[in-house]
C-alpha cells in the first residue's frame, strides 16, 4: 500500500537532468563563446575568430586554427563528462588546460543547435557534422567539406526550446558589448594570439588583435590611448613566508605580473581584468582591496591587469561549472601582498607615460 499524499520519489530522465545543467553553464551567448574561446586555446591556438549575429542571440560562431578532433572522437565530443583533458581527480592539481569538466559542449549542443566543423592539420579534407542534445545527427552524420586546419563551432537559435531564458536575454548590442568585453580580456591576457571579432555581414571586426603584439599594445587597442597611456608595468614575485602565530610557518608562493594604471588616469569605472592560473576570473574580493588602494592615492577607478600565477595544489578552479571564481589557499596574505606592493607603486617615483610627455 502507498500512501496517496506523500509525493514519490523518482529519478529525473537523462534528458532533463542535461537540461538542468546545461542551465547551469550557459546562461547567455557570452557564456558559450567564452567556452569556445577556452577550447580554442586549449588546442592550441593561434588565431581565433568569432562571428556573432544579433548578439549570439541568433547565432554566433568560433574559428580556430589549433589542432583539431580526430574523426574517431566525433560521436563522444559533445557528451557529458567526454574530456580529453583530464583522466584522474588527482590531475586537476597540476592542470594545464582551461577545460577539464567535458561539460561545455554537452550544455551548448542541449540549449542550441550546434553544427562543427574540424580539420586536423594531417586530414586531406574537413568534416562537418551537426549536432543535437549531445549526439551527432544521424543521418546525415560526418559529412566531408573544405575547411582551413582547426576547428569551427557554429551555435545556432541558443535557447530555441526555452522561451524564458530568451527572454531573460538582453538586446543585441548588450549581448554584443558582453561578447567584445570577454573578448579583450582574453586578447589581453594572450598576445601570443590573435583574436577577431565581427558581426555577421560585416566587413570590418569591432576587436582585432594581431598574434604577437605586446601586452600595452592590446590594452591601447581595446581600452583606448589615455589607458595605454598611464600604465604601470608590475612584477610581484613572492617567495614570502609569514609565520602563522597559531601554529607552524605557513608559507606561500605566488607571482604577478601585469599593469595597472597611474595615479593620474581617471576611468569612468574601475576595469579589473584577473587571470589566476590561465583562467580568468573574478575575484571580488581582489578588486576591493586594489580599490581601496588606489583610493588612498587617488580619487579616481583604476585600470588593472593583473596575471596571478600560484602553484597548481593551493588553487581550486572546480568551484563552478563556469570557472569564473577559484577558490585559492592563503587568500588573504596574497590580497595584502598585492595591495601593499600596489601601494608602493603608486608612492614611488612615477614611470608612466602620461607624467613623462607633462615633464
Ligand atoms: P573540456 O574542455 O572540459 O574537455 P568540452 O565539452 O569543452 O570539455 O570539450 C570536449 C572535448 O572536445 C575537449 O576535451 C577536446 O578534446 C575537444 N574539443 C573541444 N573544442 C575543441 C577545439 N576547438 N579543438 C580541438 N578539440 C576540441
Ligand atoms: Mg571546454
Amino acid at each position: 500500500h502507498v500512501e496517496p499524499s506523500i509525493p514519490r520519489i523518482v529519478s529525473l530522465g537523462e534528458d532533463v537532468i542535461q537540461q538542468i545543467a546545461a542551465g547551469e553553464v550557459i546562461q547567455r551567448p557570452v557564456n558559450a563563446i567564452k567556452e569556445l574561446l577556452d577550447n580554442a586555446l586549449d588546442a592550441g591556438s593561434s588565431q581565433i575568430n568569432i562571428v556573432v549575429k544579433e548578439g549570439g542571440k541568433k547565432m554566433l560562431s568560433v574559428q580556430d586554427n589549433g589542432h583539431g578532433i580526430q574523426k574517431e572522437d566525433l560521436p563522444l565530443l559533445c557528451k557529458r563528462h567526454a574530456t580529453s583533458k583530464l583522466r584522474s581527480f588527482e590531475d586537476l592539481d597540476n592542470l594545464s588546460t582551461l577545460g577539464f569538466r567535458g561539460e561545455a559542449l554537452a550544455s551548448i549542443s542541449t540549449v542550441a543547435h550546434l553544427t562543427v566543423i574540424t580539420k586536423p592539420p594531417a586530414a586531406v579534407a574537413g568534416l562537418k557534422i551537426p549536432y543535437n542534445r549531445n549526439t551527432a545527427l544521424e543521418p546525415p552524420g560526418p559529412s566531408p567539406c573544405a575547411a582551413q586546419n582547426g576547428t569551427t563551432f557554429i551555435v545556432d537559435d541558443l535557447f530555441y526550446s526555452n522561451e524564458q531564458r530568451r527572454k531573460a536575454l538582453g538586446s543585441a548590442a548588450e549581448e554584443y558589448a558582453r561578447i567584445l568585453d570577454l573578448l579583450g580580456r582574453y586578447a589581453i591576457s594572450r598576445p601570443d594570439v590573435g583574436f577577431s571579432c565581427k558581426k555577421q555581414g560585416e566587413r570590418r571586426p569591432d576587436l582585432h588583435t594581431v598574434a604577437g603584439t605586446s601586452a600595452q599594445d592590446i590594452i591601447r587597442v581595446v581600452y583606448g590611448a589615455s589607458v595605454a597611456q598611464s600604465l604601470l608595468p608590475v612584477h610581484l614575485e613572492e617567495p614570502g613566508e609569514k609565520m602563522d602565530t597559531s601554529t607552524a610557518a605557513a608559507t606561500f608562493s605566488f607571482t604577478a605580473s601585469g599593469f595597472v594604471s597611474c595615479t593620474h588616469y581617471s576611468g569612468r569605472k574601475g576595469i579589473f581584468i584577473i587571470r589566476i592560473n590561465g583562467h580568468i576570473v573574478q575575484c571580488k574580493a581582489l578588486e576591493h582591496s586594489l580599490e581601496a588602494a588606489y583610493y588612498s592615492y587617488a580619487r579616481n577607478k583604476p585600470f588593472v591587469y593583473l596575471d596571478i600565477k600560484l602553484p597548481g595544489d593551493q588553487v581550486d578552479v572546480n568551484v563552478h561549472p563556469t570557472k569564473h571564481e577559484v577558490v585559492f589557499l592563503h587568500q588573504e596574505e596574497i590580497l595584502t601582498c598585492i595591495s601593499d606592493a600596489l601601494e608602493s607603486l603608486l608612492q614611488g617615483p612615477i614611470q608612466c607615460h602620461c607624467m613623462r610627455s607633462i615633464a
